[in-house]
């Protein structure tokens, strides 16, 4: 069900340092996602959100409310989008909180990333250029396989990811910053290195200027259950790979992480390609301060 609410407030700071997208805020244009990725970990009980596969909450003064607050702040910075929802879920094409976002960002002179894994996101072209014009402008769309029938069945509500490479080219194309968030990447499913290289040589052909890449998943409580009936739907069997693997583990990583890791940082290297990756795979991390995957 879709249904409207109404925002008190929108921002919200980004504490510390964001080494993943480098954001000063965050902000959430709806609640639920129409995209139905099996590994989302907003399906959490941490995030009080009981029906995130079934109602799509979309805050009907969100650009009034960002408006008012980005009047108010002294400080100018990047406003990020995309981390609990995907804020170009086919519901955006008529709501169009996102367009108003924008509008918005470019007005108030901040700078934008949204984080996304729809095409619909080209739509707004003109408002990416606008930004650009003054501050920055990224759009980063999520590629976890390069494998058409497999995204469908992990991300079946998203455009496959043949044509999320395509809207890339795109966007570099209209000077916007491409950008790749390679995450998750799920374990037995995704961790090839043949996957990662393609994904890899496919956006630096597209014109990609940054990948940000974690080389596991995060699992937990109701979005464990969810996700391990989704794979024993479609992958009877691997359930119990990853049970023997993780156990009750919060995170996750491929076992293969640190060959890809290194692989991967080396290739794109090679292709002039900025990385950045998870604090998922930094020694240190145990309790990593997630910004969440991105949508
Ligand atoms: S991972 Fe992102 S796009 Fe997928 S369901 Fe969750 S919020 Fe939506």
């Amino acid at each position: 069900m879709i249904r409207e609410i109404r925002a008190r407030t929108l921002l919200s700071r980004v504490r510390g340092m964001d080494t993943w997208f480098g954001l000063d805020f965050g902000m959430n244009l709806y609640r639920g996602c129409q995209h139905h990725c099996i590994y989302c970990d907003f399906r959490s009980e941490c995030y009080g959100n009981d029906r995130f596969d079934e109602d799509v909450l979309v805050k009907a003064n969100a650009v009034e409310v960002l408006r008012d607050e980005l009047r108010r702040k002294r400080a100018r910075g990047i406003v990020g989008t995309g981390a609990m929802n995907d804020p170009y879920m086919p519901l955006e094409a008529e709501a169009r909180l996102a367009a108003g976002a924008l509008q918005a960002i470019a007005e108030f002179g901040f700078g934008v990333l949204v984080i996304t894994k729809s095409t619909l996101v080209l739509r707004d072209i003109p408002l990416f250029q606008k930004i650009a014009r003054q501050s920055t402008a990224a759009v980063s769309l999520t590629v976890t396989t390069v494998d058409d029938e497999l995204a469908r069945v992990v991300e079946p509500g998203a455009p496959p990811a043949s044509e999320r490479l395509r809207a890339l080219r795109e966007l570099a194309q209209a000077g916007i910053e491409a950008r790749v968030a390679l995450m998750p990447v799920l374990p037995y499913l995704e961790d090839s290195w043949e996957n990662v290289e393609a994904i890899v040589e496919r956006a630096a052909a597209c014109g990609v200027r940054a990948i940000v890449a974690s080389f596991g998943l995060t699992m937990r409580g109701r979005q464990r259950d969810y996700f391990y009936r989704r794979l024993d739907e479609s992958f009877p069997g691997l359930r119990v790979r990853y049970e023997e693997s993780y156990g009750e583990r919060y995170i996750c990583a491929s076992p293969d992480a640190a060959r890809l890791h290194e692989r991967f940082v080396a290739l794109c290297a090679a292709r002039g390609i900025q990385t950045s990756v998870s604090p998922l795979l930094a020694p240190s991390a145990t309790e990593p301060d997630l910004f969440g995957w991105p949508a």
